[in-house]
């Protein structure tokens, strides 16, 4: 067991807590990471080896409305992070303008109710624009699906990519930190004294906590806090839910995917969307979300991928034949539970509630504890920082 008591003991090295224990420690605090994985990053993972060139499995895009606008791209970029404007086009000009239609409408909507009971534009592509801003945004259904949440969140219009992967960001935020990795938190305990932790056979003490487990580990109560978490935490964690995005990611040898750079084809009647030459590369990327994706990771990885390629072949040629490809497990990863969390109906104001801190001992940071730029990296850059603004 260690005597040193720290000022605080962040669980979780995503980048909600890298962003936290990096504002402690640049404030003069003495703190540790503890992460149950052995690397850094969380959601955010970049595949070096597969391809011919870097493959984010998890986030991918810095979204934004305006230019400048996403916090983590702006800081990013100040710590040498080169990214340039997402290209991407759609081939269905009316698909474009339907997806816009809608989701002014479900902007301009009151209360909060699911997105299925709010009007539906009307057109040939009405269908594959709700499927865009529900399953494949939100990662679920739009029964599913909190309209609050929905127009609470920040638009994509003007996004960015950092072409060389998303994990130089984590790579910056860790600079210079203590992170303990293959260190699976098991027990929060705390009292007026202080707070103590324990991964594995350590047992760490800190005058604060900051909790970043993602909402689908909170849900499945592996971490035990004692005393239990308040009902209101509860609650708020039982509001919220896991959405689901999976990526079906190949690479062909070069010149057989013969399509213009960084096309967008939506697949009609399902969930589904290829993006094929993303920056001019010989790689196709499938992006499957919502319930689909969870049927799809229950089929297994060559299924999905059978499927993916059948598609594919049918607009660019029966002798299309990936050189190597990858399929993303996040639906069924213990330590996310599924991609980024959304509210259920009706409870977009837990987001508040799981941001809230417990006896001014426990912090929470993450995504899911944002409301403007919930589910992306840039929520959880911000809650992080809260986190820590408020302890500090
Ligand atoms: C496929 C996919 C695509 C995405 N695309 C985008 C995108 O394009 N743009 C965007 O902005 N966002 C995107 N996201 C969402 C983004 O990745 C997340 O919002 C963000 O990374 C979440 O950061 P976090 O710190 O809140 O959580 P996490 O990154 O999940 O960090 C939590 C950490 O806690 C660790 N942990 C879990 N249990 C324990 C335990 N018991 N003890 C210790 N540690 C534990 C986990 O291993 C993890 O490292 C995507 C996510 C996925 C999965």
């Amino acid at each position: 067991m260690e005597s040193v008591k720290y000022d605080a003991i962040v669980i979780g090295a995503g980048v909600s807590g890298l962003a936290a224990a990096r504002k402690l420690q640049e404030n003069g605090k003495k703190v540790a990471v503890l992460e149950a994985r052995d690397r850094i990053g969380g959601r955010v993972e970049t595949d070096q080896t597969t391809f011919s060139r870097p493959f984010d499995v998890g986030a991918h895009w810095f979204h934004q409305e305006e230019p400048e606008q996403n916090p983590l791209a702006n800081w990013a970029r100040q710590q040498g992070v080169e990214q340039q404007r997402d290209r991407i086009h759609y081939d269905s000009q009316p698909f474009v303008e339907q997806q816009h239609r809608q989701a002014e409408l479900w902007a301009k909507s009151k209360g909060d109710r699911p997105l299925s009971q709010l009007p539906p534009v009307k057109g040939p592509w009405a269908h594959e624009a709700r499927n865009m801003l529900g399953p494949l945004s939100l990662g679920v259904e739009l029964d599913q699906a909190s309209s609050k949440d929905f127009r609470t969140m920040v638009d994509e219009k003007a996004d960015l990519i950092a072409p060389g992967g998303m994990a130089q960001v984590v790579d910056r935020l860790a600079e210079g930190l203590d992170i303990r990795l293959n260190a699976p938190v098991s027990l929060v305990q705390w009292n007026q004294k202080g707070c103590w932790v324990t991964a594995g056979s350590e047992k760490l003490e800190a005058e604060h906590v900051v909790v970043t487990l993602p909402v689908g580990v909170l849900q499945k109560d592996v971490v035990k806090f004692q005393p239990a978490l308040p009902a209101w935490k509860n609650r708020a964690i039982q509001s919220l839910q896991m959405g689901h995005l999976k990526k079906i990611a190949f690479e062909f040898p070069a010149g057989q995917l013969s399509a213009t750079p960084d096309t967008g084809l939506q697949v009609q009647g399902s969930p589904m969307f290829h993006l094929v030459r993303p920056e001019g590369s010989d790689m196709s990327v499938t992006l499957v979300g919502g319930r689909t994706a969870q049927e799809w990771e229950k089929l297994g990885p060559e299924a999905a991928q059978q499927r993916v390629l059948s598609e594919l072949r049918s607009v660019y040629g029966a002798n299309l034949n990936p050189r190597a490809g990858s399929v993303t497990h996040w639906e069924s990863d213990p330590l996310s539970g599924g991609s980024y969390s959304a509210a259920q109906p009706g409870h977009q104001s837990a987001r508040a509630e799981l941001a809230r801190p417990v006896d001014g001992r426990l912090f929470f940071a993450g995504e899911a504890c944002q409301e403007e730029w919930a589910t992306t990296v840039a929520g959880a850059f911000l809650s992080g920082q809260k986190a820590a603004d408020d302890i500090l």
